[in-house]
């Protein structure tokens, strides 16, 4: 696919949704110059400059370019970190991409994957327009704790000099980097700058088995099936977070903090200055951790559809199965993930580890969403669309389906409204560039999504794009081969 160069791109007689008004205003005409919206304006009530390319979109509504706040780039959702090697990353990458920008995703924030190094290259290439894809604004690897699920210790116990060379063969380098105390937890942070992270990641519930691990029968179980008592009890200090987000601070970088199991730890990660919190916790969440969002400006990334996706293919696994899956996951990763979910199925239904955190945990996410919802926005916490399409181990989510974590907000009470600015304005705003992208402003980088219907009437119409517009040039077209 080339793309098609337009210094001078004029969208005629649209129907906008500029992502600060709460209403859509009809036969505009937006001005594209060099990549800049230079003059939106009623159709009509000015001149149409020559020279450009013209485009008339009668009937269609055009929105700002979403940003989804949470995905993986270089995973599929078939928890292919296991499979490094299944298929070329940047092969993998380049597809993801494309699936991404025809969803109508022109920037996002990439998390962590294996080879987590490699995204800066990646993030290059985007940017010289080599391959096509959304801005990308990257964390490398997760900065976690010894022993959690995403360490590397989990997976290979041995001297570091042993690991760097394992890490090495088997692609798994740049996941994740251990932190052990205060002074590290800051080293660590500026080394990731200099590598160019965008942002810090940061991974602190260690373990998914720590709520069973209060319970002594569940904790000798897990022993007893090989885990080892650090892993189980793996969580970050508090002291820890903070002495990354003090750094993080100092160095003019966000930190995004991976939260998923309990509330008191969503509210440790807030008290500790990080940015935002990503996923949702399996229990209530109290007022005083809204209250404190709202007053430290926090945002919350609920990543929730993975989890209803994730229940979803489990219970229905012919759902994996449709051509819509097998284009989005091809082989060898569709037939991998097809294995992965057959072993979890099996797990479940014999009582092992995993299904028992499936089978227990699983069903209180969904519990617990409604009304953590209903109290953020109460509280008027802001809140970020993100999917983790492509993350592995929960949710086999490919890419391209961020309409869909709207769709959950809407249906536990959130306007049709909002819901897009999950996805727009306040996403840009936790980004920290709501001064380029985010919403359709004179002065702004032209990123415009063009749809064959009005979202605001139905979300899914999100899902239905006609165009995809990226700093002035069309970079998707339903009708046109580009
Ligand atoms: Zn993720």
């Amino acid at each position: 696919m080339k793309k098609q160069k337009a210094k001078l791109l004029v969208l005629k007689d649209v129907d906008l949704i500029d992502g600060n008004m709460d209403n859509i205003q009809k036969n505009m005409v937006i001005i594209i110059r060099n990549g800049i919206i230079e003059k939106i304006r009623k159709y009509g009530e000015l001149e149409i400059p020559k020279g450009g390319q013209i485009i008339t979109l009668s009937g269609k509504t055009v929105i700002p370019g979403l940003i989804d706040s949470h995905v993986h780039l270089c995973q599929s959702g078939v928890d292919d970190f296991m499979k490094p090697f299944a298929e070329r990353l940047i092969t993998k990458f380049k597809r993801n991409c494309l699936i991404t920008i025809r969803s109508g995703v022109t920037t996002v924030r990439n998390m962590p994957g294996v080879r987590g190094y490699r995204i800066f290259k990646y993030r290059k290439k985007v940017a010289q327009g080599k391959i096509v894809g959304p801005r990308i604004l990257a964390s490398g690897p997760a900065i976690t704790t010894p022993y959690s699920y995403f360490s590397i210790l989990s997976f290979l116990p041995f001297s570091p000099f042993v690991r760097f060379f394992i890490e090495r063969l088997f692609g798994v380098r740049g996941l994740s980097i251990d932190v052990n105390n205060e002074k590290e937890a800051k080293e660590i942070v500026r080394r990731l700058k200099k590598e160019g992270v965008d942002f810090i990641k940061t991974i602190t519930p260690g373990s998914p088995y720590y709520p069973f691990a209060k319970e002594e029968k569940m904790k000798l179980e897990l022993l007893q099936k090989g885990l080892k008592k650090e892993q189980i009890e793996a969580s970050m200090q508090p002291e820890i977070l903070k002495a990354i987000t003090e750094e993080a601070y100092q160095l003019n970088l966000k930190v995004a903090c991976h939260n998923i199991y309990r509330p008191e730890e969503f509210y440790e990660a807030v008290v500790a200055g990080a940015n935002s919190i990503e996923h949702s916790p399996i229990g209530l969440m109290s007022e005083k951790t809204f209250d404190l969002m709202k007053e430290k400006g926090i945002f919350w990334v609920p990543t929730i559809y993975a989890f209803y996706n994730w229940k979803n293919i489990i219970d229905n696994p012919e759902l994996f199965e449709t051509a819509e899956i097998k284009e989005l996951i091809p082989e060898p990763l569709h037939s991998h993930g097809k294995k992965s979910l057959q072993q979890l199925r099996n797990d479940i239904k014999n009582g092992g580890i995993w299904g028992k955190f499936y089978k227990e945990m699983e069903p209180l996410q969904q519990k617990y969403f409604p009304e953590n919802l209903k109290l953020a926005i109460e509280k008027g916490v802001k809140i970020a669309a993100g999917v983790d399409c492509g993350a592995g181990g929960a949710g086999y989510v490919p890419h391209g389906q961020l309409y869909k974590e709207l769709e959950v907000y809407i249906n536990n009470g959130m306007s049709e409204f909002s819901a897009i600015q999950t996805a727009t304005k306040n996403a840009a705003e936790l980004l920290g560039i709501i001064d380029k992208v985010g919403t359709i402003e004179e002065g702004k980088v032209g990123n415009i999504v063009v749809l064959e219907s009005n979202p605001l009437k139905k979300i899914s119409n999100l899902n239905n794009v006609n165009l995809v517009i990226k700093r002035g040039d069309i970079v998707y077209s339903k009708d046109v081969e580009l």
